[in-house]
């Protein structure tokens, strides 16, 4: 017997939460050398799914008998370059997620549901006829000839696509006149030829950077805000693509920096697929080809843009690397940033991660060896610093929120014609609504949390499940009447810097204020004009945005960050006072930055302010070693949930006390979430660590598969975290 008719199983991983590839008979007339990566249809308990092939076995299967035939090879060839099939088996081992899953994770939906996979599209080319048809032919037909006439101006065939402004009847009548001709092509690779005007010259420092980006590794480029690190990517990508070489650029959310996309498609003549969250399912295809055929140059998109193949791949680059919403936080819990670097090391390119607030993993693998620093210290001519300081709130009279000094200093700004940015995490109107008779507060029904109350639509919500609720009249335990609104919300800041600068424009930009489609970028249009206004907003206003009249940042409430149970608040605290604090002073004027708060002298926000990001990281990467913190250790947790707080408990409780861990990994827990009830879910963690990766994943795969045949986990829904951000 020849080698291939012993291979008489494919194995097949299929969209199910179950950690196991599934074994099937080949289809009547399946070819036995099919490539891994290719989609196949199987029954499946009473339902038909798309699967991918994963490959062939020879193995003796027990219950052989039983198994079923699979359906269909829905794909001639696989729909996953060799590197991206290969990052999604490595994550599946790595992140313990069933491989199905992740294969449908990094999938677009239609491909998913067994919509083609060809990459080709309709094209319309000038004939011979309409080359040489007499000038004024079409004198009668005026659209017909302004169409006929684009043709000539253009070498290539223009697609469907591009004509979507012309109407099909026009089309169709050049057609029917043999004038053009309809083809359907496979897309041709992108053609690179000439950059948009572009006066920028590097400066030295980012030159040095530029120089230092080899054709493999990692890179952390560390650089302020308005160093010049965009620039830099810029500059990368540029090489690449007159290689014929394709980019990645991973960013944390493009609906809140236009600007970023922008930029790029300002800069190259090069197709730009952009991929984030609002795209219809066949846009997202229609993208994903175009990076899969090499007809896109360059990839924008948010973090399962990771999984998009390149044919030509060339660079991938993370920016604002730090940033938490490259780590999935339900379901395939990845980080993108470090699949980023994975998929690196597997396609052999180089990976630049950038930051001007690096994460202390980042800088831990620096240290290691791991990662090059590069590093952006001065800003371009024109770009000044901006100066930090801080408003000591000890035995100042502040009302909602503000101190007398700090709506002094906003005075001041705006009678210098600037713009002030003010920054506070939280939305709505107050986070509690208390009764002055008998301190009832208003709570969420289903979670364990207060209800916030929200001005612009009179509602109590909760910000955890979405309850909503009308704003109770009166106390619902003793009739009282008065309800205080207790707390601050970026409405109440809203309204109280409406009376107190009665004839200023006072814009808000939150979730809510951002609601509707388009309202964002017209508020961010109105802040652009530079005219003077007080902004006030959430992180949405504090990311990447480049405001060019912003000269005073302020930081409101922060200090719950300080006796935060979560290890990782103090480094998010610093990021987000550089992010809010680079907002300001990026055009002619300098920029300051003001934090209140109660803690003054807190050793790490002293250290940040005097001397730097850097010196702030250094002190925290201290703190994690003494504590064996990661990244001086590795985590990972398992969650259970129910409809009864003992059952989740109980479940983790038996996957904790199947063996003693390996001593050099350390159990925590179980015990209750830090909100243990959410949307009416009762929660419950339970938390391994251990300085050595390999041990962890181990005493890891030994629980799970335990978890997985338990009895109770019918009756609970779980999930495994692999390098935990939140670890409640
Ligand atoms: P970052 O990404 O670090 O925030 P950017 O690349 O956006 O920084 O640069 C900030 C500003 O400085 C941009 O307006 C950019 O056009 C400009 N800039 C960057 N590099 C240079 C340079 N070498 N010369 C002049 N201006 C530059
Ligand atoms: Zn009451
Ligand atoms: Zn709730």
């Amino acid at each position: 017997m020849d080698q291939l008719s012993l291979q008489r199983y494919l194995k097949i991983a299929i969209p199910v939460p179950l950690r196991k590839i599934f074994h099937y008979l080949p289809p009547k007339n399946f070819p036995m050398d099919t490539l891994p990566g290719s989609r196949i249809r199987v029954p499946f308990g009473n339902q038909t799914l798309n699967g991918v092939l994963l490959g062939y076995s020879s193995k003796n299967i027990e219950d052989k008998y039983k198994l079923k035939k699979a359906e269909k090879l829905l794909d001639h060839s696989p729909i996953l370059t060799k590197s991206v099939y290969e990052l999604c088996v490595w994550a599946s081992e790595y992140y313990h997620h069933p491989v199905g899953e992740v294969f449908a994770a990094a999938i677009p939906s239609l491909l998913r549901k067994g919509h083609s996979s060809n990459i080709e599209v309709e094209q319309f080319f000038l004939t011979d006829e309409g080359r040489n048809l007499d000038r004024g032919a079409l004198r009668n037909a005026p659209r017909q000839h302004e169409l006929i006439s684009l043709f000539r101006r253009t070498k290539t065939g223009i697609s469907r696509k591009n004509l979507n402004q012309i109407s099909t009847r026009v089309i169709q009548s050049l057609v029917d006149k043999d004038l053009i001709v309809r083809k359907f092509m496979k897309s041709q690779p992108f053609h690179f030829d000439r950059l948009n005007d572009n006066d920028i010259i590097p400066t030295t420092e980012q030159q040095a950077a530029i120089k230092s980006v080899g054709e493999s590794g990692v890179y952390l480029l560390q650089g302020v805000t308005g160093s010049g690190k965009t620039e830099v990517y810029l500059q990368l990508i540029e090489e690449k693509l007159k290689a014929g070489q394709q980019s990645l650029v991973l960013v944390p959310e493009i609906g809140l920096t236009p600007q970023t996309v922008q930029r790029f498609q300002a800069r190259f003549r090069v197709k730009i697929t952009v991929l984030h969250s609002a795209l219809s399912a066949t846009e997202r295809l229609l993208g994903w080809q175009d990076m899969a055929s090499g007809h896109a140059g360059i990839i924008i998109g948010t973090r399962s843009s990771i999984f998009t193949p390149m044919a030509k791949p060339g660079l991938i680059i993370v920016d604002e690397e730090h940033d938490s919403s490259f780590k999935q936080h339900q379901g395939f819990r990845y980080s993108a940033r470090d699949l980023a670097v994975m998929r690196g090391k597997i396609e052999n390119i180089s990976v630049l991660l950038g930051s001007a607030t690096p994460s202390l993993e980042s800088l831990h693998n620096v240290r290691l060896g791991k990662y090059a620093h590069l590093h952006l210290r001065e800003r371009p001519a024109g770009i000044s610093k901006e100066s930090y300081s801080i408003i000591n709130l000890k035995h100042k009279g502040v009302v909602n929120g503000l101190s007398d000094q700090l709506v002094e200093m906003i005075d001041y700004h705006l009678s210098k014609k600037g713009q002030i940015l003010i920054f506070l995490n939280r939305r709505g109107f107050s986070p509690v609504l208390l009764c002055s008779e008998c301190k009832w507060m208003a709570a969420c029904p289903r979670c364990d949390a207060r209800l916030t109350y929200h001005l612009s639509r009179d509602k109590m919500e909760c910000h955890h499940c979405n309850f909503k609720t009308p704003r109770p009249k009166a106390c619902p335990e003793c009739q009282g009447s008065e309800l205080l609104k207790i707390g601050l919300g970026t409405e109440k800041i809203e309204e109280h810097l409406n009376t107190l600068f009665p004839n200023t424009r006072v814009i808000r930009i939150d979730r809510d204020s951002t609601r509707n489609k388009n309202s964002f970028g017209q508020l961010l249009k109105e802040i652009e004009d530079g005219e003077p206004a007080i902004l006030i907003g959430t992180q949405m206003l504090a990311k990447g945005h480049n405001f060019s009249n912003v000269t005073l940042s302020v930081l409101i409430e922060i200090d719950s960050s300080f006796y935060s149970a979560d290890y990782r608040a103090e480094e998010q605290l610093g990021q987000i006072i550089l992010q809010v604090g680079g907002r300001s002073g990026r055009g002619k004027n300098k920029g300051t930055v003001v934090i209140q708060t109660h803690f003054p002298s807190q050793p790490a926000l002293k250290q940040l302010i005097a001397d730097g990001y850097e010196a702030f990281a250094e002190k925290l990467l201290k703190d994690r070693r003494e504590n064996e913190l990661p990244p001086y250790s590795y985590q990972a947790i398992l969650r259970a949930e129910s409809n009864s707080s003992s059952v989740a408990l109980n479940f983790l409780r038996k996957v904790a006390n199947i063996r003693k861990p390996n001593p050099s990994v350390s159990l925590f827990g179980p015990f209750p979430s830090n909100m243990e009830k959410r949307a009416g879910r009762f929660r419950a963690v339970l938390l391994l660590s251990s300085s050595s990766r390999g041990k962890l994943h181990r005493d890891l795969s030994y629980r799970i598969s335990y978890a997985e045949r338990l009895h109770l986990r019918r009756k609970v829904r779980w999930s495994v975290d692999v390098d935990p951000i939140d670890l409640f």
